[in-house]
């Protein structure tokens, strides 16, 4: 049995090669490019095609995946938005996913970020820089004493509301499917609007989709608390960029910690030291001392890139050995 695995990055080459010595009936090769017209001439003679990236998968690439005989790709990532489904379903290919690798990773970097967003870390890095130690005007704030509106109580959701409890916080949440345990614990708000009424901070731990594309959006903001802080560790286009700089100049918006951005795949996991990046807007977000930007990081642990690996490489060979797998995506 033979897999092919795309876009391998240096951090993942370690889990790639354990997960190939304790399979040692499976030949596994490691391309660093992505998958595209060109390297998926490498793919044949291949049984199956792993793979995880940004950009688009492109459509010749899968026909020539699919020209080859190969009918299994298995994604290391959970989103599957970037595959043509027509193309897929055309083609008869098997796709797989990992929908969950370490719920925890982004839960503790969501609170990580509103802590350093609470105590003013990046006005006071950027002061004790230039040798300033003074204490003021930087008063912080304490997250035992917040409100904290948990937006989407999924996998992630959920594990961010035991640390958010854990620092004492009052935690109120939102979904429109109420989880068991959030229900007992009787943390569910009936609307976004209650949340907005009573959170003094709000965390998104939704999915992307039409209906919940800018959802925080100027009307949002105009019902949210003066004052409140926000994080987004979910997804960019969750919240109207320019909303939230008017709520952030007028006040509304206390401060923001955004590891996605709208236009986040110009940008994020690349090198642009010494480059103009045109992106106004990311320009004025990352200007500001209460803002604070990180370049979707939020996943990006041992735990988690493990887990991606292996749920790839597992997955795949399950394809290829009985046809199926536990993380099938159905495209609609
Ligand atoms: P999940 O599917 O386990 O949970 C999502 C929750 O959102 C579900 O409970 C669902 O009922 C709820 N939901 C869906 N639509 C809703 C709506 N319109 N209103 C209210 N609730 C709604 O997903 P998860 O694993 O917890 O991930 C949450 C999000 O985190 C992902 O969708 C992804 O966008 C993001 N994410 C970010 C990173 C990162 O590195 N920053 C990594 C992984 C995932």
């Amino acid at each position: 049995m033979k897999i092919i695995a795309y876009g391998i990055r240096d951090d993942e080459q370690p889990f790639v090669k354990d997960w190939a010595t304790q399979h040692p009936d499976v030949e596994v090769t490691s391309v660093t490019a992505l998958l595209d017209e060109q390297s998926i001439q490498q793919a044949k003679g291949y049984d199956g095609v792993v793979a995880f990236q940004q950009i688009q998968y492109p459509d010749a690439a899968l026909q020539t995946m699919s020209d080859f005989g190969i009918k299994y790709l298995s994604l290391r990532n959970v989103g599957v938005d970037n595959l043509n489904p027509a193309k897929v379903k055309e083609l008869g290919i098997k796709v797989t996913n990992v929908p969950v690798y370490s719920p925890e990773a982004i839960a503790e970097f969501t609170v990580t970020q509103l802590m350093n967003l609470l105590r003013r870390t990046k006005e006071y890095n950027a002061k004790a820089a230039n040798q300033d130690f003074r204490w003021a005007p930087q008063i912080s704030k304490e997250l035992n004493q917040q409100t904290v509106g948990v937006i989407g109580t999924g996998h992630i959701g959920q594990s961010a509301i035991k640390i958010f409890q854990g620092f004492g916080a009052k935690v109120i949440a939102y979904d429109k499917f109420h989880n068991p345990d959030v229900e007992a614990q009787g943390l569910y708000v009936d609307s976004l609007d209650e949340i907005y009424d009573q959170a003094t901070v709000i965390s998104l731990h939704i999915p992307l989709f039409p209906e919940t594309e800018h959802m925080l959006n100027a009307a949002a903001f105009q019902k949210m608390n003066d004052g409140v802080f926000i994080v987004n560790t979910a997804r960019g286009p969750l919240i109207d960029e320019q909303a939230l700089i008017d709520a952030l100049d007028s006040g509304k918006v206390a401060g923001a910690a955004l590891d996605v951005l709208e236009e986040e795949t110009r940008l994020f996991n690349q090198d642009f030291s010494g480059k103009t990046i045109d992106y106004p807007v990311f320009q004025n977000l990352t200007a500001r001392q209460n803002v604070l930007v990180s370049p979707h990081t939020a996943f990006f642990t041992d735990v988690a890139v493990k887990n991606m690996v292996n749920g790839g490489l597992d997955n795949n060979l399950s394809l290829i050995q009985t046809g199926t797998a536990d993380n099938l995506v159905t495209f609609n």
